[in-house]
């Protein structure tokens, strides 16, 4: 650390029971920037010892002071979380874009999300509450909504200020007590985020954060038997592993996994207003976006134009440096930037439509990709139902409404999907019909809402987070049933 660095905590320690302290095993990771593939400092590597620690912390907390806090006060922290979290926005940005390599304006839009969601769950946490049922004479009987115990959290590189947001908030506006257990790739805003909560007076032990590796201290976590519900966001593969592991102990699991979102193009549609929402869904965050929208299914009558106003668009697309904000930054690592090129290989016999431009000051060992659009891409190629994770994006061309529901409905992912038309009838007949866990019409993400329910059907998940609906998944309901005649 310089007295130029970003970091203002040492990053190489765990936060449990409201300490900072390193792993017990005494072990430590390299933390790179993707720009420039220069190592940032050294990240604790936890391992079970630290997660038995945390999960033991998380107990404590919930048995004492933090338990026993009402949901006005639970709120009432959360809210000046978010508050603070506000008055971090830079400091955050510039961290998650060293880490991450995010362009400084999309880590900012990300460090606002996760204030956002401090808000809105510090907001709701008093509002849950359960009902009364009419039953047999003699009887009253109401349902309590009640916290799960303790929480833990495994979360992936690419966003990880809103995703802490959307579940850490809504877990302790519920009064669980949680631990985190941030990406490998990049955990710094994680560990930001945890002395926040202290400083904003989040009692000790009830959010307790263990960085490491996946296999080791993500293991440990879906496997613990002192943890009451897993929320796990990542790639398909480990979210089968983390369900396995948490099914031993027959504990609850919210998997948010991939996706292979397309928007529909027909016809009718306000081409205009369309266009700015085909790119971006596909390039924002370099493609590393679960719900990117890496298809684009165009109708025949407009398909040209798309693909010409599309391509003009990718010529203007430059990929730089974070800190060069420039629409897109680079991948999170070498390693993605391999697997994307993997896939790209893969269209070599495919029409490459247009390509964006990696500008000059662009580090050599930045792990840089120029975002590729590939045009007339058959339904079934790997390119058009893989999930490649990265700024791909592929046009596939129909003729009817039929064959264009069938085409979007034929990966294995469902987790959003969007219509641009001006028919009405048209806008219902899909929204009901598309496998998806949410549909947009004539826009794509609506902006990101933190109060929008978010979650996949298929290979992309089950459980929903963000919006109220995340309230009911971080409590369980009780029924008591008293007779008195
Ligand atoms: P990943 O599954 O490799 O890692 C995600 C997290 O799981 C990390 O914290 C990692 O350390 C941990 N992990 C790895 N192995 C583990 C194991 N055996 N047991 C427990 N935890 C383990 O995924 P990734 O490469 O970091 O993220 C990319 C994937 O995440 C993409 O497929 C993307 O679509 C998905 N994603 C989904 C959403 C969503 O909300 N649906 C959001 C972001 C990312």
């Amino acid at each position: 650390m310089t007295d130029t660095s970003p970091l203002w905590f040492d990053p190489s320690l765990c936060f449990i029971s409201g300490q900072w302290q390193p792993p017990v095993g005494g072990k430590n990771l390299p933390l790179v920037n993707p720009s420039d593939g220069q190592e940032i400092c050294r990240i604790a590597r936890g391992q079970q010892a630290d997660i038995d620690l945390a999960v033991g912390a998380a107990k404590e907390a919930l048995a004492g002071g933090w338990g026993r806090m009402t949901a006005l006060e639970r709120g009432r922290i959360l809210t000046s979380i978010g508050q603070l979290v506000l008055e971090r926005v830079e400091d955050l940005a510039a961290l998650e874009a060293m880490d991450v390599g995010k362009p400084l304006t999309q880590a900012r839009a990300d460090a606002v999300a996760l204030a956002r969601y401090c808000e809105f769950y510090g907001g709701a946490a008093d509002k849950v509450m359960g009902e009364t049922i009419p039953y047999l004479d003699g009887y009253t009987v109401y349902t309590l909504r009640e916290p799960h115990g303790v929480t833990g959290h495994i979360v992936p590189w690419n966003y990880p200020m809103q995703i802490i947001g959307r579940s850490i908030g809504a877990a302790l506006a519920m009064g669980n007590a949680c631990v985190l257990k941030p990406a490998e790739e990049a955990c710094l805003t994680a560990l930001a985020f945890g002395q926040i909560a202290q400083e904003a007076g989040l009692p000790a032990g009830a959010l307790n954060i263990v960085p490491g590796l996946g296999g080791e201290a993500g293991a440990a976590l879906s496997a613990h038997s002192g943890v009451d519900h897993i929320s796990f966001t990542g790639s398909v593969r480990t979210g089968a592993l983390v369900q396995q592991a948490a099914g031993a102990n027959v504990v609850p699991v919210t998997l948010e996994l991939g996706g292979k979102s397309p928007q529909l193009v027909f016809d009718d549609a306000d081409l205009d207003a369309a266009l700015p929402f085909l790119v971006n869904a596909g390039i924002q965050n370099a493609g590393q976006t679960c719900s990117a929208s890496s298809r684009i299914l165009v109708q025949r009558g407009l398909y040209e134009e798309v693909k010409a106003r599309m391509s003009a668009a990718y010529a203007e697309l430059t990929v730089g440096p974070a800190t060069e904000d420039q629409r897109l930054g680079p991948l999170i690592s070498s390693r993605q930037k391999e697997i994307v090129e993997g896939y790209i290989a893969q269209g070599k016999d495919l029409e490459v439509a247009a390509k964006g431009r990696i500008v000059d000051s662009a580090d050599p060992k930045g792990a840089y990709i120029a975002p590729m659009l590939f045009a007339d891409v058959p339904p079934t190629h790997a390119l058009a139902q893989e999930e490649i994770f990265g700024p791909v994006q592929v046009l596939i061309p129909f003729e009817t409404e039929e064959e264009a529901l069938e085409i979007a409905n034929s990966t294995e992912y469902g987790l959003v999907a969007s219509v641009w038309t001006r028919d009405g009838a048209r806008q219902m007949r899909l929204a009901k019909k598309l496998r998806a866990g949410q549909v947009f019409l004539n826009n794509y993400g609506a902006g990101g809402g933190v109060e929008l329910p978010f979650g996949g059907v298929g290979k992309s998940g089950h459980g929903r987070e963000k919006g109220f609906e995340a309230l009911y998944g971080f409590s369980q309901l009780k029924t008591v049933a008293a007779h008195h005649g």
